[in-house]
């Protein structure tokens, strides 16, 4: 079983017992990434392309 995939990091899968995770909400969805993907997110989404629906859509910061 492997329902405790939202609870990943989307760039890394590091689970929330392992470091706290930053939860983000995308169209009604719950999407967690961890600190050290924050910059990921922010400066070069489209690395996340694949991880989560939508990264296509984000402009860099
Ligand atoms: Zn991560």
């Amino acid at each position: 079983m492997n329902n405790d995939d939202k609870k990943n990091c989307i760039a890394c899968g590091i689970t929330e017992e392992e470091v706290p995770l930053i939860v983000l909400t995308y169209k009604g969805e719950e999407m967690r990434i961890c600190p050290q993907h924050i910059p990921l997110l922010i400066h070069e989404p489209q690395k996340l392309v694949g991880k989560f629906e939508g990264a296509e859509n984000m402009t860099p910061g």
